[in-house]
C-alpha cells in the first residue's frame, strides 16, 4: 500500500532538500500528500528558560526567516501540501508526534546525520522522532559535508 499522508520534517537548512527529495520519491502522484512542518524552537527553553531579557523581537525575527525560507521550499517543490504544512513554535519531537496524528500522516520523513561520540549521547531529533511516533518514520542518511 502506498503511503497517503508524508509529513516531512524540515530544518530549513539546505539539507533539507535531500529529505524532500525522499518523501517525493515515495510518493505516487495520484494518491500521496506530502506536508512539511518546521518548528521554531521558543529561546527561553534553548537558555533553560531562565534569561534576564526580552527574547520576543529575536524570536520574531526567527520566526519570520522560517516563514520566508518554507516559502522557497514550496516554490521550489510545487507538489508539497501547503494547506496541510505547518511552521510552529514548540519542542520538534512533541509538535511533529502531534501534527502526524492530528493530520492523520502514515510516514514521517526526517534526516540522519549518523552521529558518533559525543555527538551522539547529545542526541538526535531523527532519533526524538522515532520514539513513541504514532507512525513509520523514516530517517534519512544525511552526506557528512566536505571539511
Ligand atoms: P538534527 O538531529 O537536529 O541534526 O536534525 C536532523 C533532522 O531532524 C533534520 O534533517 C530534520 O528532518 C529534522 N529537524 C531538525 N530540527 C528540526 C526542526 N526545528 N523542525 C523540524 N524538523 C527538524
Amino acid at each position: 500500500m502506498p503511503y497517503e499522508h508524508i509529513l516531512v520534517a524540515v530544518d530549513l537548512t539546505e539539507e533539507c532538500d535531500p529529505v524532500i527529495k525522499r518523501a517525493r520519491e515515495l510518493a505516487t502522484p495520484a494518491g500521496t500528500k506530502v506536508s512539511l512542518v518546521h518548528i521554531v524552537e521558543p529561546m527561553a527553553m534553548a537558555f533553560g528558560g531562565d534569561v534576564p531579557m526580552d527574547l520576543s523581537q529575536l524570536q520574531q525575527q526567527q520566526f519570520d526567516q522560517a516563514k520566508e525560507r518554507m516559502e522557497r521550499l514550496f516554490n521550489k517543490y510545487p507538489e508539497i501540501n501547503r494547506g496541510d504544512s505547518h511552521l510552529t513554535y514548540g519542542q520538534p519531537r512533541q509538535e511533529i508526534h502531534q501534527l502526524a496524528k492530528d493530520q492523520k500522516c502514515d510516514l514521517i520523513v526526517v534526516g540522519s546525520h549518523g552521529r558518533h561520540g559525543l555527538a551522539l549521547l547529545l542526541g538526535s531529533t531523527a532519533n526524538d522522532v522515532l520514539h513513541g511516533a504514532p507512525c513509520d518514520v523514516l530517517a534519512v542518511r544525511l552526506q557528512k559535508k566536505a571539511e
